[in-house]
């Protein structure tokens, strides 16, 4: 399965597993806190909203990787993608 957090594939020891290592558990509750804090409208969703916040940040880096594809049409693409889904992160203090 993929860890939520960094990405990386990994086989989990339990079932209940979710998160590759304990540096990514950790980094998820910090997250999740840190949103919680800013978004006290959010409470009972944030957890969610962390998971979707993590898809944005695997796009983000997979969107990074194309821009460096050798075809134009695709480098440009993903690099304007890539950039905007940064900046609304950063916007929104997520990155
Ligand atoms: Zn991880």
């Amino acid at each position: 399965m993929m860890c939520p957090v960094c990405g990386r594939e990994f086989m989990p020891d339990a079932p209940a597993q979710k998160y590759c290592s304990k540096e990514c558990r950790g980094k998820s509750w910090y997250r999740r806190k840190k949103l919680r804090r800013e978004m006290p409208e959010l409470p009972v969703r944030a957890n969610d909203m962390m998971d979707a916040v993590a898809n944005l940040w695997h796009a983000a880096n997979a969107l990074g990787e194309l821009s460096r594809a050798s075809d134009p049409a695709t480098s440009a693409l993903a690099g304007r993608l890539a950039s905007a889904v940064w900046r609304a992160l950063d916007e929104e203090g997520l990155r």
